[in-house]
């Protein structure tokens, strides 16, 4: 099988972020959130091809961590298990988790421009009177101190708006998994060490949306809050480090595009020890070529968040995890691989894309087969000779297992171009030899190569290929 992982993947560093960002929005991977209204700045809707292709990642990784956990040092498959917490808590957690205090970004303002940047990244921010400078380095600017804002979004619960009543949309999912382990504890069968992974939404009042979907208001998250005793923690940390870097390489992000770095001590969160790993799998978007940007953060998070919980709902050292098999009473340490999924999407969306002169489409997307919004279209030659029935039967066959797409319009010319642009890895054809001798042309995405298979053996064909 011949994946995108044993390929050389064109540099990302001559990629033009423009034209991926137009492709997404001609073909349906992404779009503005209202954008008939003019948009809103930090919010993107996926589209139909968009809608699948986060879908087949977020469901790579529950494939790969909940349902067939990886297998531990020990050789036996990890203990993981899912939550699925609300967006909207009781706002004490986010005192405890100290996001209240200290979920901040130092910002300036400019007075000349009323463009507000953070403080941490003025050297990467243009000016908006003057693009060709840095924010701050026309002779124009009036920038303010540096002042804190909070990031979280904040809402009310019920109907009087009053300080009793203010909520937050989470920043994070962790803190749903932190604040119901003992729940989980209590009620399946899991021993340190486990797991407990969700996906959902995440909110962040960002104060500069930029980089497409790499930064946004509104994204989700794919979290693992690993479980550990204390004397371990730096084992783990490098299994985990280890396994997800592993991870995204598997699912198509190889190449020089994708590295790993650990963190420096300045650079540590707030929750962060003294010596406490952290490191981030990074990915050179177009963007930030030559340098990354982070896809996950793998951390070790101590126990930072089970002791601050256990001391605001006032139970303190009661709710220590209790080690029968060793008659031993303590907080698990935690480490935390958190990855985003629109991060991890637009990663995919720029590793996959492959100009190619030659072709009607002039690019192609170069999907991983997992990834593959769609993994295969049905066409009849012409729309006549009794060809359009074959394909449909073909196509309701198929569909219950792959994602398919049935297509009769068009020459088949512009069919072939419009699965490269979606990235969909072959084509099947009926033509006018199927009807004599039950064989149909596929069309391979990447080399273009045409062959002949039995229609009865086109779902093996798929399996073997693109997976069941
Ligand atoms: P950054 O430094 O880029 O703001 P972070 O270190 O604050 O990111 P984490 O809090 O570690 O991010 O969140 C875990 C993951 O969630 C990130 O690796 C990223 O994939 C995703 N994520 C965080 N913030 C955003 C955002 N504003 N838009 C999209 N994804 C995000």
């Amino acid at each position: 099988m011949s994946t995108q992982t044993e390929q050389n993947a064109p540099s990302n560093s001559t990629k033009s972020m423009d034209d991926i960002v137009a492709l997404c929005r001609r073909r349906g991977f992404i779009w503005q959130s209202s954008e008939i209204y003019g948009g809103i700045n930090g919010f993107w809707d996926y589209g139909p091809l968009g809608a699948e292709l986060k879908r087949n990642l977020k469901n790579a990784w529950w494939q790969d961590i909940v349902t067939c956990p990886p297998d531990g040092p020990d050789g036996h498959p990890l203990s993981i298990v899912p939550v699925d917490c609300t967006i909207i808590m009781n706002p004490t957690v986010w005192e405890a988790s100290g996001h209240v205090g200290g979920f901040n970004d130092p910002m300036v303002d400019c007075k000349e421009c009323k463009a507000r940047f953070r403080a941490d990244h003025l050297a990467d921010l243009e000016c908006p009177l003057k693009p060709s400078k840095k924010a701050g380095e026309h002779s124009a600017c009036k920038l303010t101190e540096p002042r804190e804002f909070n990031l979280m979004f904040e809402t009310y619960c019920g109907a009087i708006r009053d300080e009793d009543a203010k909520t937050y949309l989470r920043p994070e999912t962790a803190q749903g998994i932190f604040t119901q382990f003992w729940n989980v504890v209590d009620t399946s069968r899991v021993r340190v060490p486990f797991g407990i992974a969700q996906i959902g939404k995440a909110f962040r009042n960002e104060v500069t949306p930029r980089n497409f979907t790499f930064r946004s208001r509104e994204f989700e998250q794919m979290e693992i809050e690993f479980f550990i005793h204390p004397d371990e923690a730096e084992q783990w940390y490098r299994y985990w480090r280890d396994s997800r870097y592993a991870w995204w390489q598997a699912i198509g992000l190889a190449g020089n595009n994708l590295q790993l770095r650990e963190h420096d001590k300045d650079e540590l969160a707030h929750y962060a020890q003294e010596g406490a790993g952290t490191s981030d799998i990074e990915y050179r978007f177009p963007f930030t070529a030559p340098g990354f940007g982070e896809l996950e953060g793998v951390a070790h998070r101590a126990d930072f968040d089970l002791k601050a919980h256990a001391a605001q709902c006032g139970k303190g050292d009661k709710m220590r995890y209790f080690d029968q098999a060793n008659n031993d009473r303590y907080f698990p340490h935690v480490i935390e691989p958190s990855g985003g999924a629109d991060r991890g999407t637009l990663a995919v969306l720029c590793e996959a894309y492959t100009p190619d002169p030659d072709r009607p489409s002039k690019v192609y997307m170069k999907f991983h087969p997992r990834m593959a919004p769609i993994k295969a279209a049905i066409f009849p030659l012409v729309n006549k000779d009794g060809m359009p029935e074959v394909a449909e039967k073909l196509y309701k066959d198929i569909r219950r297992e792959f994602v398919v797409q049935f297509d009769v319009k068009q020459n088949i010319g512009k069919r072939y171009a419009r699965m490269d642009e979606a990235g969909t890895p072959y084509c099947f054809t009926v033509d006018s030899d199927t009807l004599s001798d039950q064989t149909v042309t596929v069309r391979d995405r990447d080399t273009l190569s045409q062959e002949r298979v039995n229609i009865e053996k086109v779902s093996e064909y798929l399996r073997e290929r693109v997976g069941g």
